[in-house]
């Protein structure tokens, strides 16, 4: 993409009310727009991130064998009245509206009962099982307060994903699979290191249920966590009872803040019983469908990684997330020359700074965009026949012949 034609315009200043260093560089830089508090629209760059994002989850999901769907944002009441779950006491986030023609209907914050609902349209022999469907989608929820950039939004991207089974140790094999597969999410979005899976309460069947929680400043949630992290707890499950149950009462553990990316249960007949998901067994007997959810937030998650990496200057993004690869600055005529020839064919890689501004200003943005590599060419660089490549993360730089550019 050349800069020149793209609409953004990087701010110095980052608006007053975005407090989080996420909201701020990823406004500053061009990322995103805020229409109100805690809902926000995805500029060029900040769409290519969540596409990105959504890729990274997608393959690992799709190697589990899981398909993809989308279902409407507009709900029908009907699943959720024979949940209980249409009530305001019961889900607090609702935001509902009402037909012109009369009746309400709930706009999208969760799926659960939509996605059980349409299964019984497809599930009725032990032979459709399992089965795995996902999402990514807009979800809406009328949260108190809309903080920390897009970290918490009242209307976010998640993926949901729901798997449906014929037994609970059919279900706990796929859970442990979805677990070894957000591991390899985390990792390849670069915060392997940092996200820990916690053990949350709320399990409904499951003595327990587990949140994936990156250690964060900003994170709204507090996690414990023991000297080597091999155990992680939430705030609500810390206490001498679980502890012990799960084998390190007496062990030293330390408090953190936290944000959840994530968060996976054994939903088990939660859904499946009362909206009758049922399907027949081998032995032609009526069987109620194991179920289980795994949630991850896609735009919490760019949230996260841009506020795990920033450093003073601006954003830092890890290679496979970041919308583009190289930020490309020419400087004279020549070097201009070289960078258009290095340029052509890499449309989808390179972030061409072609604007007319002073090179400082380029460099400036160069930063607070965070692109991984800075390709400079100039006359300075030209003498040498070579260009300057600068690995933003470490700040690294080093000459590469003009020759070998184009292995690049
Ligand atoms: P939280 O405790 O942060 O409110 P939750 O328990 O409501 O999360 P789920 O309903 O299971 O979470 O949603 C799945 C994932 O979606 C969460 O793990 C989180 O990453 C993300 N998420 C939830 N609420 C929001 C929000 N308001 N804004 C952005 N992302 C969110
Ligand atoms: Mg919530």
């Amino acid at each position: 993409m050349r800069f020149s034609k793209t609409f953004i315009k990087t701010l110095r200043e980052a608006p007053k009310d975005e407090t989080a260093k996420n909201g701020a560089f990823l406004t500053r830089a061009g990322y995103i727009h805020k229409e109100m508090a805690g809902v926000y629209d995805y500029l060029p760059l900040g769409l290519r991130v969540i596409e990105n994002i959504k890729r990274i989850i997608r393959e690992e999901l799709n190697k589990l064998g899981c398909e993809e769907v989308q279902m409407s944002a507009l709900q029908n009441p009907e699943p959720w009245e024979m949940t209980g779950r249409f009530s305001d006491q019961e889900v607090d986030i609702w935001f509902k509206t009402e037909l012109a023609s009369g009746g309400v209907l709930g706009l999208a914050p969760t799926h659960e009962e939509p996605i059980t609902s349409m299964l019984k349209s497809y599930i009725s022999s032990y032979r459709d099982l399992p089965l795995y469907v996902y999402q990514f989608q807009t979800k809406f929820r009328n949260e108190l307060r809309a903080k920390s950039g897009i970290l918490r939004g009242r209307e976010f991207l998640m993926k949901d994903l729901y798997s449906f089974h014929t037994s609970e140790e059919d279900l706990d094999k796929f859970y442990a699979e979805v677990e070894q597969a957000y591991g390899r999410i985390f990792a390849r979005l670069g915060i392997g290191d940092d996200t820990f899976e916690t053990f949350a309460s709320g399990g409904i069947f499951a003595r327990y249920s587990h949140e994936f929680q990156t250690i964060l400043p900003v994170g709204e949630d507090t996690v414990y966590y023991n000297a080597d992290k091999s155990t992680v707890l939430n705030k609500e499950v810390f206490n001498d009872e679980v502890l012990s149950d799960l084998g390190v009462k007496g062990q030293k553990f330390e408090e953190t803040t936290a944000a959840e990316v994530g968060n996976i249960f054994k939903l088990k007949f939660k859904y499946s019983e009362p909206l009758e998901l049922k399907y027949i067994d081998e032995k032609n007997k009526q069987q109620t469908v194991y179920m289980g959810c795994y949630g991850i937030g896609v735009s919490r998650l760019m949230g996260v990684v841009a506020e795990k990496f920033a450093d003073e200057k601006g954003l830092v993004w890890p290679e496979e997330v970041a919308p583009y690869k190289y930020y490309l600055v020419g400087i004279g005529e020549n070097g201009v020359a070289e960078a258009e020839k290095f340029y052509r064919g890499r449309e989808d890689q390179v972030l061409f700074d072609n604007r007319n501004v002073r090179p400082g200003e380029k460099f400036a943005d160069a930063d607070l965009i965070g692109l991984p590599y800075r390709i400079i060419i100039s006359d300075k660089t030209l003498a040498n026949g070579a260009a300057e490549l600068v690995d933003r993360f470490s700040g690294e730089s080093q000459m590469i012949e003009l020759a070998n550019l184009n292995k690049l």
